[in-house]
């Protein structure tokens, strides 16, 4: 422990990456925030989700159908829905309830994916009245559809897992082998075969084989496997194959020394596979697509939050207004969120602090031995990279309540696109006793 606090600052300066790392605001406009909105909040940058959507695009620009469909899932908040659906972005939803998210934002049609598993019947039911793409993960789930829903659409997606463990040039980066999604190569190709004498006439292949992937090389890779796949199946079942989905796994460099994927090498890679494997088999209609969370929106959103409490025992702790139930990858996955203590951006790192949240469990803290600039009481904290798979993680463990969402328009406007729950809120789906309601109608 003594090392760690003695070690961590000399490490951090050694990576020579922190401090690297900026917020896109500035402490005044944060300050200025925080008289409207109390912290914590989620704020998020109008003008990084719009970019980074754009240099998607243009990274795969060479394939005509190319589309993203946004991972509600990850930030699941129909401003943001909105702004990437004007950027030509679809919806991939995993439940009913995220496929209603996606019709109030007016996405629907082959606009919307539902790539779910142990899917329920009314789930089914609504992407069919909503005309959406369906992306089956199971081989058992066809009779499902038929008994449940009824006849097949179509076009059709069914989910690959091929097994055994993804290599990409860092070595292994996935193991498809222990993982519950998908379909095995012999599945997929006897649901193609059944789906056809059904009358589906389009086909899509779909796999989901690594999370949070720094090297290029992931997509063209996945992309070399569900091309081959395509071309096999086309050939061998003469059916026609109209997309392939790549769907998520682009990470974002959380670590201030990670380098960030580069989106038009990601692009410029499956292009070669494509022109390798598809493009001399006859199939150079076929549509690319992506189902990107976490590379879209983690870069474009932060937790902000104020220290509120210090503390020295063993060690020395920031005691801050959010927790794991605002931000919950630190304590879930010991995920690192880079921190940004606003306005000592060029102070020496020379303090080493936990930084933590006020449930009642020891993993709820959002650093660990940390190297920060001395700060305390008061200062603003700017939780880097929280943009996807945050809020929408969030819970009420302890009576926390769900904090607001912030979206800072383009103009420099900031706007309220989800208001921080109430304690009444917290009690509306609870039976009350009358005088529990008396004393819920002052709140
Ligand atoms: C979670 C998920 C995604 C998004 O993953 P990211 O890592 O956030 O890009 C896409 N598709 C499916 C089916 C998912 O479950």
């Amino acid at each position: 422990m003594a090392r760690g606090e003695a070690g961590a600052p000399e490490r951090a300066a050694a990576a020579g990456g922190v401090g690297t790392k900026r917020p896109f605001v500035t402490k005044e406009q944060l300050e200025d925030i925080a008289r409207s909105y109390p912290t914590p909040f989620y704020l998020y940058s109008e003008r990084l989700i719009r970019e980074r959507a754009r240099a998607l695009y243009d990274a795969f620009s060479w394939n005509e159908g190319f589309k993203e469909y946004f991972a509600v899932k990850a930030t699941p908040n129909p401003r943001i829905v909105s702004i990437l659906a004007e950027e030509g972005c679809g919806c991939d939803c995993a439940t009913g309830t995220e496929l209603l998210l996606a019709d109030a934002c007016g996405v629907s049609g082959h606009d919307v994916m539902l790539s779910s598993n142990d899917t329920p019947a009314e789930d089914y039911r609504l992407a069919r009245d909503m005309g959406a793409l369906v992306n089956f993960d199971s081989f058992d789930m066809l009779a499902f559809w038929r008994d449940n829903v009824g006849p097949f659409p179509e076009t059709v997606c069914c989910r690959f897992n091929p097994g055994g463990e993804f290599e990409s040039a860092n070595g292994i980066i996935g193991s498809p082998k222990d993982s519950k999604f998908g379909m095995t190569r012999e599945q997929v190709e006897r649901a193609f075969e059944e789906l056809a004498a059904q009358g589906v006439r389009h086909f899509g292949l779909h796999a989901f084989l690594a999370s949070n992937t720094l090297g290029d090389d992931y997509y063209p890779r996945l992309a070399e496997q569900l091309f081959s796949l395509a071309a096999e199946l086309s050939g061998r079942l003469g059916v026609h194959v109209a997309f392939c989905d790549l769907s998520g796994g682009v990470g974002v460099a959380y670590e201030p020394d990670q380098r960030p994927c580069d989106i038009s090498a990601i692009g410029e890679g499956v292009r070669e596979a494509f022109e390798r494997i598809l493009v001399p088999a006859g199939m150079g209609d076929l549509r690319v697509m992506s189902e990107l969370g976490r590379w879209l929106l983690a870069p474009a959103g932060a937790l902000v939050t104020r220290v509120i409490h210090e503390k020295r025992t063993y060690k020395d702790y920031l005691g801050v207004d959010a927790c794991a139930a605002n931000l919950l990858r630190p304590m879930m996955y010991g995920a690192y969120h880079h921190v940004t203590v606003m306005g000592r951006e060029d102070e020496p790192a020379a303090r080493t602090y936990n930084v933590t949240g006020g449930l009642c469990e020891n993993g709820d803290q959002f650093a660990w031995d940390r190297a920060l600039p001395e700060c305390g009481v008061g200062d603003l904290l700017f939780v880097h990279d929280a943009g996807a798979h945050g809020h929408s993680m969030g819970f009420n463990y302890n009576g926390r309540l769900r904090s607001a969402e912030l979206l800072l328009g383009e103009d420099g406007a900031v706007s309220l696109i989800r208001r921080a729950e109430t304690p009444a809120d917290y009690f509306a789906t609870l039976d009350v006793t009358p005088e529990g309601r008396a004393i819920l109608a002052r709140l």
